[in-house]
């Protein structure tokens, strides 16, 4: 997704990050309460906003970013009274704008800390980036992130990778995106637009660019074993889905081919004006919605309802269903399968 960056968005960084990261210490950590625990701040925060699950050797663990609303205006190839059925069968409200989660991805993966998608950071308001602090309340340090992977240079997938000053939030770690992807936001041209969304896109990846850790592929280009790349283009030029595979069992992270699952998966062919190129990510869209249903892929979507890992249900008259995974606190060591949730053991293959 896009999202039209707030004014003054870095200078939003020295004033929002403190505070966030106030209410939410207080949400979370374990210390005897204090006054600020027994406060309605406390009771706000349902839950730490990470699900781990395995998959295979690796460990996935899905984070919380935050949330966000889509006005129902930027949708199109879908008359009113069509879309106001698809909210009914979804049990949401005609007129009200779409709720819509922003998630990221951790995988450990042998010696490397996998990060898909780094959240918003303060770029889109205090309902989003909260991406470094659920990291730290699943355990991990945004230190030892290694490796991240970029779907697309969107705000909501790019602002965390800096921190409140404008330095890497992940100082050991390598950025990857697709080459396309980079040349339409980063290249000499500016095809990006001149842009609020550019200025954004190159301040995140303006600190890894400088200590040299910013890195391009070609998909279907591996960038570790077990992981492939995928080109999905559309919603931007360089849009890139992520197939992580151990032990023959695989997830695929997709990035922003589904924007609202109360309203694409059973109608395809609405585009958003957040897409770039609307007819190329609708195709891309269908594609990727029959390929996963037909294969029973794992699916981790970054704004399908958190923690947004399911598969997805092929139906008749090219309409889909999204079917999340069953919440389990069960997890088993890695590499032994049964865990309801897993991805199912497919045979090797495309
Ligand atoms: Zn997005």
């Amino acid at each position: 997704m896009h999202f039209a960056p707030r004014r003054h968005a870095y200078r939003m960084f020295a004033l929002g990050v403190p505070l966030l990261g106030l209410v939410l210490a207080t949400a979370v950590h374990a210390a005897p309460p204090g006054p600020s625990e027994s406060s309605e701040t406390a009771v706000q925060s349902a839950s730490p906003g990470y699900y781990r699950l395995t998959l295979g050797d690796f460990t996935v663990t899905a984070l919380y970013d935050g949330h966000t609303r889509i006005p129902q205006k930027i949708l199109h190839g879908l008359g009113a009274a069509d879309i106001e059925a698809s909210l009914a069968r979804a049990f949401l409200p005609a007129a009200a704008p779409l709720n819509t989660s922003v998630n990221a991805y951790l995988v450990e993966m042998d010696k490397n800390l996998v990060l898909v998608d780094a959240g918003a950071a303060n770029c889109f308001g205090p309902t989003l980036g909260k991406l470094r602090h659920n990291i730290r309340a699943a355990g991990h340090r945004p230190e030892a992130v290694t490796t991240i992977l970029i779907t697309h240079m969107h705000g909501d997938h790019v602002c965390g990778l800096a921190d409140e000053q404008g330095k890497m939030a992940f100082p050991n770690a390598t950025v990857w995106a697709a080459k396309d992807e980079a040349a339409h936001w980063l290249g000499q041209d500016n095809a990006g637009g001149g842009s609020g969304a550019t200025e954004v896109a190159r301040a995140a990846l303006a600190p890894y660019i400088s200590a040299k850790k910013f890195k391009t592929f070609v998909p279907p280009e591996p960038i570790l074993p077990g992981l492939l790349t995928v080109a999905t283009p559309g919603h931007t030029p360089g849009h890139t889905g992520y197939l992580f595979t151990s032990r023959a069992q695989r997830l695929y992270i997709w990035g922003d081919i589904v924007h609202s699952q109360a309203i694409q998966f059973a109608r395809p062919e609405v585009s958003l004006d957040f897409d770039h190129d609307p007819r190329q990510a609708v195709a891309t869209r269908k594609e990727t919605l029959a390929d996963t249903a037909g294969k029973r892929l794992l699916v981790a979507g970054a704004h399908l309802p958190f923690p947004g890992i399911g598969h997805i249900r092929a139906e008749a008259d090219g309409k889909y269903q999204w079917v999340p995974l069953e919440f389990s606190q069960q997890l088993p060591p890695p590499g032994l399968p049964g865990r309801q949730g897993q991805a199912a053991p497919l045979k090797p293959g495309p």
